[in-house]
């Protein structure tokens, strides 16, 4: 995850919830994408304080770093070095494609090169380590898309050298919609006091947005005419709980709107308050983060720096 903005529920449902699901059945490393942070302008010290921050809400939300490996992008130069390599057999034609890039590009008047090239960065994320799966929300399925055409075009050019990576969608909640508009995917970077509900909010303030949240003109829940706005809200809920179809057809079927946002936001502030106690013993013990990071650092290095050299051998480098 990128450490910008206020992780939100969307990140939450979509990402982090699954990584805990499946720390044990595979080996997993979770990265923070410091270096993606910085393909718009970020402001030095308050970037440095979102890494710690991103790294507590993993540990908060149940990562085990004894189980898994928690680091940081720029920590481990191999992520810089391999992407430069794969910049080079990417067409600009591929990246220009990219839809997140045609959205924020599309927003600013410069744009700088690293916006572009930024999917190059996340698939050296993903080739360095072999990675078999790599679970994420939709919106990064066409970025995914992408890492496995550069490992097949590079397999193709240099011979065998990189694992092609699946990706993983949760069931519900791969795409958690904004509360304000159910149109829009809910987005660290929109605008907007009743958009997202955020990991830390206050549980007042979670209240309160749930229950603002845009629905439609039917007055109960009726789930073959259901609008975005009231299927997002079930799918909040769902993602949540973990009931299966049946479950919430039976609890939700014919409830008013109004009841219906309130359970919606019960079942969010319970998980979210002692997720929000985690997070603040987490940041109180000093020196515990910068520890997690440096082990999970040294830990994924020798791994990213035996492709590197792989990777050095089939191009031609010089490997000394
Ligand atoms: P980012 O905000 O780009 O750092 O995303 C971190 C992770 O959260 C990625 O795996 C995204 O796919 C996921 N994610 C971001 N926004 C949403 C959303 N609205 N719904 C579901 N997953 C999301």
């Amino acid at each position: 995850m990128q450490p910008t903005g206020n992780l939100h529920i969307g990140n939450y449902l979509g990402a982090l919830k699954n990584w805990v699901r499946i720390q044990n059945d595979y080996e997993c490393i979770f990265c923070i994408v410091d270096l993606h942070a910085v393909t718009v302008y970020q402001d030095p010290a308050a970037l440095r304080r979102k890494i710690e921050e991103i790294a507590a809400l993993y540990l908060a939300a149940g990562i085990d770093p004894t189980a898994c490996s928690i680091m940081v992008q720029s920590a481990v130069p191999a992520h810089a070095e391999l992407s430069w390599m794969l910049t080079c057999v990417t067409p600009i034609g591929w990246l220009e494609r990219m839809t997140q890039f045609k959205g924020k590009s599309g927003k600013q008047e410069s744009v700088g090169s690293g916006l572009l090239q930024y999917p190059v960065l996340m698939a050296a994320d993903i080739l360095l380590y072999q990675a078999g799966i790599v679970p994420v929300g939709e919106d990064q399925a066409q970025h995914l898309e992408l890492t496995r055409d550069i490992a097949q075009r590079f397999n193709s050019l240099y011979g065998e050298t990189f694992v092609v990576p699946g990706t993983s969608l949760p069931a519900v909640g791969a795409r958690i919609m904004g509360l304000d508009d159910p149109t829009q995917k809910m987005s660290k970077s929109a605008a907007g006091q009743n958009h997202a509900v955020a990991l830390l909010d206050p549980p007042a303030a979670i209240r309160k947005t749930i229950m603002r949240a845009t629905t439609d003109s039917n007055p109960a829940v009726d789930f073959d005419n259901a609008g975005p706005g009231v299927l997002n809200l079930l799918a909040i809920y769902q993602a949540f709980s973990g009931d299966s179809d049946e479950a919430m057809k039976a609890r939700f079927t014919g409830m008013r709107y109004g009841d219906l946002k309130k359970q919606v936001a019960d079942m969010t502030v319970a998980h979210l308050e002692p997720f929000q106690q985690r997070y603040r013993e987490i940041i109180n013990q000093p020196g515990y983060l910068a520890n997690v990071l440096r082990q999970g650092a040294a830990r994924v290095a020798p791994i990213a720096n035996q492709t590197v050299q792989l990777v050095k051998e089939r191009m031609g480098l010089y490997v000394g």
